[in-house]
């Protein structure tokens, strides 16, 4: 190596690839030399593979047998800081380094040599007769000062069909040119436009502008009811991170949230973002990927994978809903993207802010712990108020068998829908039926793969398993006694409430909303919007309608089952229902009319119940947290699941009891290993999981016990064995 970190043709690196491989490869580096962080191309066995230039080479063989680096990839080489970050994350979560490299990666086509496109510029010329749709095109291109357009976004900012455009290349009005299809995002300003804050917005907003002005790493929770004008206030802080010349980023839970918000962010900084999900195409990936890497895109809005973009410099991360479960990822690499923002953040200097109403109780207490600042939004913006919370006592409503609606939260809905305003009610279970049960023998229809119920769908007329997807047809005799026709229904899901609502609202206009209804992400924004613009009267929905959305018109939310949630073995039960419930009811009324949110319950004095109407959030979280930290479970001690599975029950029940047993390493850090016991859910997709739990003290190196545990044993290849640090879940 000549200079700091730079290898001279033919130096021995070590490069790190996406491939399946426990180690970093030596390689000699190719004509011309590399930088380290580079991404190469290298040869392995007969293939060509892309990696990272991770440092300096090993040795230890006969260096003639090195073989060198095919050629260096025209993208940025990764930082340290990324590189740091990948390592320390890959550790946390004890993940083989070459797969926090695939996250770090999954954009396609890095090693292809730029495409062209055509691109659209002023040209010299003057229109033959200037109509509105030419000069609007004209202007469009001059507004953007030089930055070139493909034909589909100038005709879509012009307001013009590309017959026009064309016909303004042929006067030479417009050029038409080759251009390298990874073009930079059009500029965002600071500056562009933003709400008038009302004094303690702007408080908040002041606060949050100093930190990111700091450039020093730090963590806020930015605490707030829904509609008290967080988003508002973080793209004050992102206007802020814009001014300083980094780039920022902002984490949404949910798909379905980004229509809306990317037309927000758009208004406010006169430009669009950069997106990063799963609804993304392909060619946008990849020019997201290098232009992050470039320092070209200064905003990403993304889902909770945009976390490991090689950002040039990332001076601002916005986690919105940091409370939301779809943050840990729960295939794969197990690791939860709340917690690497704030790894990432420390290595880069940069600010979270982690926003919610109502926070995780692990954000929670990190503020309480002096952690995390804590900056909070305590009124909802303008006129609109907090939904005043009532609960149904289901003891004493009398419903018909196989009805869920009580004649209270009925009478509620038929008021709202006749003065034209929009009820939203909410049952946390997809499919029409979570059981489906024979009346002559009493066997309950099983997924055949897993230790699980199938759920009907009737939309699609089959049984399904939410477990491990497989869906069957609704058969017509029973499976276990074959008599006929005696199938039936048990329990309500969405499908379901939507019958008894047209029955019991033949006029009203019903749409439903459960993530499996729709075909695609696209479908599903649809629908949304047009239920923001008010295309129906009623609206029923799982847990999806409980995430941001706003609807103007919605003074009304009718919660069926409160209970559902506050039964069962999760130590985050209660937290979730708590979260769940308030959430639902800040949808009412998030503009001028007040909302009215109806619990119907079995339980109305249940300790969570009672939280929820009497709105003391803080009672709540106390009492919450001194019951975990009696029972010494997170975040108040450190916890890992270790999930073994396999098809033969007996191998994987022996190596768990054995794990059990031989607990050394983990006595030697006082950690405590439970189990084995079947997992909740016990058998999926054929493979029997069972589950050990590990409960060590807060400050314990859980991990470096974890794995001097782990390697005692010697696992057959027919048992997988994942390990989840802090689990969230406990399937
Ligand atoms: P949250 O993120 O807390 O749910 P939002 O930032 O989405 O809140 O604000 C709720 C609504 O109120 C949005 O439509 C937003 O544009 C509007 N709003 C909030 N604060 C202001 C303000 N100071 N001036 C104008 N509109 C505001
Ligand atoms: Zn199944």
């Amino acid at each position: 190596m000549s200079e700091r970190g730079f290898y001279d043709q033919g130096a021995l690196v070590a490069v790190l690839t996406a491939q399946p491989i426990d180690r970093l490869l030596d390689y000699k580096a190719p004509e011309g030399g590399c930088m380290a962080g580079a991404f190469v191309e290298v040869p392995l066995g007969p293939r060509k593979v892309i990696g990272v230039v991770w440092g300096p080479g090993v040795g230890g063989f006969d260096l003639s047998k090195a073989r060198s680096i095919l050629r260096v990839l025209d993208v940025a080489p990764m930082r340290d800081e990324l590189q740091g970050f990948l390592t320390r994350a890959a550790d946390y979560t004890m993940t083989p380094l070459s797969m926090m490299l695939r996250l770090a990666t999954r954009a396609p086509g890095l090693g292809d040599s730029p495409a062209m496109r055509k691109v659209y510029r002023l040209g010299s010329g003057e229109p033959e007769r200037a109509t509105d749709a030419r000069r609007r095109v004209i202007k469009a291109l001059g507004d953007y000062g030089g930055l070139s357009f493909t034909l589909g976004e100038l005709a879509e900012v012009a307001g013009v069909s590309s017959s026009v455009i064309k016909g303004l290349v042929k006067q030479g009005v417009v050029r038409e040119e080759d251009s390298p299809r990874d073009l930079p995002y059009a500029p965002l300003d600071a500056d562009y436009s933003g709400v008038e804050l009302m004094p303690d917005q702007a408080e908040v907003a002041a606060a949050m502008r100093t930190s990111v002005a700091s450039g020093v790493y730090g963590t806020t929770l930015l605490k707030g009811v829904t509609g008290s004008g967080k988003t508002e206030v973080y793209l004050e802080a992102v206007a802020e991170c814009l001014k300083q010349g980094r780039q920022a980023l902002v984490l949404l839970p949910e798909i379905a949230l980004t229509a809306e918000f990317l037309k927000r962010v758009e208004a406010r900084f006169g430009a669009k973002p950069g997106e990063w999900h799963s609804g993304v195409t392909m060619t946008e990936r990849r020019r997201l990927w290098k232009m992050a890497g470039e320092g070209a895109v200064q905003l990403v809005v993304g889902a909770r994978s945009a976390l490991f973009l090689p950002f040039r410099d990332l001076g601002l991360i916005v986690v919105d809903e940091e409370h939301d479960t779809s943050y840990k990822q729960e295939e794969g690499v197990l690791y939860n993207a709340r917690d690497m923002v704030v790894l990432r953040a420390s290595l880069c200097s940069a600010q979270v802010v982690l926003a919610s109403a109502t926070p995780s109780l692990e954000t929670w207490a990190n503020a309480e712990a002096g952690k995390y600042k804590r900056l909070e939004l305590t009124s909802r913006y303008g006129a609109a108020v907090m939904p005043e919370l009532r609960c149904i006592d289901l003891r004493s409503e009398s419903i018909p068998m196989g009805r869920w609606i009580s004649p209270t939260l009925r009478d509620a809905v038929a008021a709202r829908v006749a003065v034209g305003e929009q009820a939203m009610l909410f049952i946390n279970r997809r499919g029409y039926a979570p059981t489906t049960v024979c009346r002559a023998c009493g066997h309950q229809i099983g997924c055949d793969h897993c230790d699980a119920r199938m759920v009907e769908h009737r939309f699609q007329n089959r049984l399904m398993c939410h477990q491990c997807g497989e869906t069957k047809p609704m058969p017509v005799v029973c499976p276990s006694c074959e008599v006929e026709g005696k199938l039936a229904a048990v329990g309500p899901g969405v499908e379901r409430l939507a019958e008894e609502v047209t029955a019991l609202f033949p006029e009203a206009r019903v749409a439903v909303l459960s993530s499996d209804l729709f075909g695609s992400a696209r479908a599903l924004k649809e629908q949304i919007e047009k239920i923001a613009a008010g295309v129906c009267d009623i609206i029923i929905g799982t847990q999806m309608v409980a995430k941001g959305h706003n609807f103007p018109l919605l003074t009304l939310v009718g919660v069926i089952d409160a209970d559902l949630g506050l039964q069962g073995s999760d130590m985050r039960a209660a937290e979730r229902t708590f979260q769940l419930m308030r959430q639902v009811s800040g949808r009412a009324g998030r503009v001028e009319k007040k909302g009215l949110a109806l619990l119907q319950t079995t339980q109305p004095e249940h300790p969570v119940i009672r939280a929820i109407l009497s709105g003391d959030e803080e009672t709540f979280w106390q009492a919450e947290a001194r019951e975990r930290e009696a029972a010494g479970v997170p975040p108040y001690g450190r916890m890992a699941g270790i999930i073994l599975s396999s098809e033969d029950v007996a191998v994987v029940f022996d190596l768990a009891a054995d794990m059990a047993r031989r607990d050394g390493p983990l006595r030697a850090v006082s950690a405590q290993v439970f189990g084995p016991a079947p997992a909740p859910i016990s058998k999926v997709r054929g493979r029997h999981r069972v589950r050990l739990l590990v409960k060590a003290d807060k400050g314990v190196a859980l991990q470096g016990a974890l794995k001097a545990w782990v390697a005692q044993f010697r696992v057959p290849n027919s048992v997988r064995v994942a390990i989840d640090i802090d689990p969230q879940s406990f399937l």
